[in-house]
């Protein structure tokens, strides 16, 4: 059996967090578990009297089905009048219990994290054997949805000259993704950076911790460097937020405002395309980092581009780290969804800031024969920058 909190200040505080619910019930439209089971336990309500009961001793510690399929998206918290801060209760909990039954492959990765070069290769070589394993398998992985981004091309440098190094380096924070997931953002990251006159430093070789924290794990994380850095910018929303944590009190800039300022000196060098770019919005990115608004009047400043909004509801796309491989049902179906969405709206392109939300998408759409490009919006910008196709 898993072993009970550590210490009781944990027990102590998530008691009062469970304490603040008023059980009024507004959050459950917004519920993307319990959109999908309709089961009261399932909701964000549910689990809290759950994790109270656990943190209380009433029940014991260990594993619960209702608890491993929380997404940890925080859209609970987002629409809660007493703003009772769930995640901070659910990491808790899931901290002292170690409560998420994982599958293999998410256990695998997790360890991975800290050799992000290997895990690449290990993703890389499934991508290319995905239609000799499982079915359930190369879902769980979101194989399919992958294989664009492990065969994408590499962008063209820029056509004309650059202009000269000004200020100090950006230190990026492109962390596991940079070699997985987030390898066309990297380049045109390098592309935008170089345009505007910074010079990108990328660290990739470390993990924010925001999978661990996920499952419990919250000793994953490892800080970079940033002394003599004056802007450190996350180049993944799941990724944010943690960062943020991690290296406070330096500043962290998500991806989207600091595109936003580098485009500024950039606007006479975009070429002109209409192109309709649906806006995904990653639960991270609704929550923790926020940017919405300024990911719109990012995509308002390229000539042509039309932005396009998703529906609301159910927002997740299921993704949440390795939430997938843990809890495919939920995840499919949320995945499934939002693809509906998507496909209904017809876009030429869909924006993401989250790898494993564009690889989730990329897989849903795919298991729908439907062919939509989905993109980093840094990838998006540098298409506009160079003249590429996209
Ligand atoms: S974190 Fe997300 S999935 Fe979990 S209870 Fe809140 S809204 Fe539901
Ligand atoms: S909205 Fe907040 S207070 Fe109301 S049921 Fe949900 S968690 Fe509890």
């Amino acid at each position: 059996m898993s072993q009970a909190f550590t210490t009781s200040t944990g027990e102590r505080r998530v008691a009062a967090i469970a304490a603040q619910c008023v059980m009024c019930g507004l959050c459950l439209p917004h519920c993307p578990s319990y959109a999908v089971t309709r089961n009261e336990a399932e909701s964000p309500r549910g689990r809290l009297a759950l994790m109270a009961r656990i943190a209380a001793g009433e029940i014991n510690s260990g594993s619960y089905p209702s608890l491993d399929s929380c997404l940890a998206c925080g859209r609970c918290e987002l629409v809660c009048p007493p703003k009772v801060p769930f995640i901070e209760a659910l990491t808790l909990t899931r901290t002292a219990n170690a409560s998420v039954r994982e599958h293999w492959t998410g256990k695998l990765a997790r360890q991975w994290l800290r050799r992000p070069a290997l895990l690449r290769l290990l993703m890389r070589n499934a991508v290319a054997v995905r239609a000799f394993l499982p079915a359930s398998l190369r879902r769980r992985a979101n194989l399919d949805g992958l294989a664009p981004i492990f065969n994408a091309r590499t962008m063209p440098p820029l056509p004309t000259g650059t202009r000269n190094m000004i200020g100090s380096p950006t230190l990026i924070l492109a962390g596991c993704a940079a070699q997985t997931l987030e390898r066309g953002a990297v380049e045109a990251i390098t592309i935008i950076a170089t345009a505007s006159g910074t010079e990108p430093m990328f660290d990739s070789a470390r993990c924010c911790g925001a999978l661990g924290r996920h499952l419990g794990h919250p000793t994953l994380a490892c800080a970079p460097i940033v002394d003599g850095i004056d802007c450190a910018v996350a180049i993944n929303s799941g990724c944010t937020a943690h960062w943020r944590q991690q290296l406070a009190p330096h500043e962290v800039l998500g991806v989207v405002a600091w595109l936003e300022q580098r485009l500024v000196p950039l606007s006479d060098r975009l070429t002109p395309r209409p192109l309709r770019v649906a806006l995904h919005l990653p639960c991270t990115q609704q929550g923790l980092v926020g940017e919405t608004d300024a990911l719109r009047r990012l995509i308002d400043q390229l000539p042509g581009a039309i932005p396009i909004e998703l529906p609301a509801q159910p927002g997740c796309c299921g993704s949440a780290g390795s939430y997938c491989m843990n809890q495919p049902l939920i995840s499919q179906q949320l995945g499934s969804t939002v693809a509906e969405q998507i496909r209904a709206l017809a876009p030429d392109v869909v924006i993401s800031t989250n790898g494993g939300c564009r690889a989730q998408l990329a897989q849903a759409l795919f298991d729908q024969g439907a062919s939509i490009r989905l993109l980093h919006p840094a990838e998006l910008i540098a298409a506009y920058l160079t003249g590429s196709p996209i």
